[in-house]
């Protein structure tokens, strides 16, 4: 699927618009931490200090999704460094197989190659590998009733690409679907950003790969994420 002009301007309006959510949505949270750290000496008191424990938690997790979102959606180009992109992949594996199971599915990981050395943003490539893996979850989950989750991950070598399968047998997709997907903003899911597969898209292609879907309404999705490879 070939990424038009169209798409890529929307992308650009939309690195704008997060940066200044993001800056937005920052004070007041910066606020809030203070007032709450300005209170925890009475909730110690009253026996509550959990509660203030709990909220700060909370609004440092928020800050920290504000942060990933601006680092993988402003247009700035990707701080690269050579890594085994195996181990990579399998570091974002070990952060999912807990929530895949709850989500009732289950990962199974096949690495063909797992000394391929790519040159990428690992925070950025990571955000990906995790992007497609919460798709994939969220596929499974909406049809947990009918049939057990499975989720297949494969690394291999392409030529001299590494190729990343995520493959789900999730709700799958039509075609409606499939072509929109990467668009910003596309989502079928209630408390859905679609932002997932436009921030990915755009990684990837940053560091000069490319992402193939085919799915299949009912059946499941593979998704397919090639990275050029150091030699
Ligand atoms: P979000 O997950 O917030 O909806 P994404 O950009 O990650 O946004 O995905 C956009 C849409 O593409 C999803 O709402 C869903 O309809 C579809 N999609 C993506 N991945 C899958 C998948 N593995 N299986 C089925 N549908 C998918
Ligand atoms: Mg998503």
């Amino acid at each position: 699927i070939e990424q038009t002009a169209y798409q890529n301007d929307k992308l650009a309006m939309l690195g704008k618009i997060a940066a200044s959510i993001a800056h937005e949505i920052r004070n007041p949270l910066t606020s809030i931490r203070g007032f709450i750290q300005l209170l925890r000496p009475h909730l110690f008191q009253l026996g509550k200090e959990e509660y203030a424990r709990i909220i700060l938690a909370e609004i440092d997790r928020a800050n920290d999704i504000i942060y990933e979102f601006l680092n993988s959606s402003k247009p700035s180009a990707p701080m690269k460094q050579n890594v085994h992109i195996g181990s990579l992949l399998k570091e974002v594996i070990m952060l999912c197989e807990s929530e895949a199971l709850m989500k009732g599915s289950e990962i199974q990981y096949e690495a063909y190659d797992d000394q391929m050395t790519t040159s990428v943003d690992v925070k950025q490539v990571k955000q990906v590998f995790l992007n497609m893996m919460r798709n994939a979850m969220e596929a499974i989950e909406e049809i947990s009733e009918e049939r057990s989750g499975r989720i297949d991950i494969v690394i291999r070598r392409d030529g001299s690409y590494a190729e990343i399968t995520v493959r789900d047998n999730g709700k799958g997709m039509d075609h409606t679907v499939q072509n929109r997907l990467f668009d910003p903003f596309f989502t079928t899911k209630e408390a859905g950003t679609g932002l997932g597969l436009a921030v990915s898209y755009r990684i990837v292609r940053n560091h000069g790969g490319s992402i193939r879907v085919t799915s299949s309404s009912g059946e499941g999705t593979d998704f397919k994420i090639y990275l050029p490879l150091v030699e």
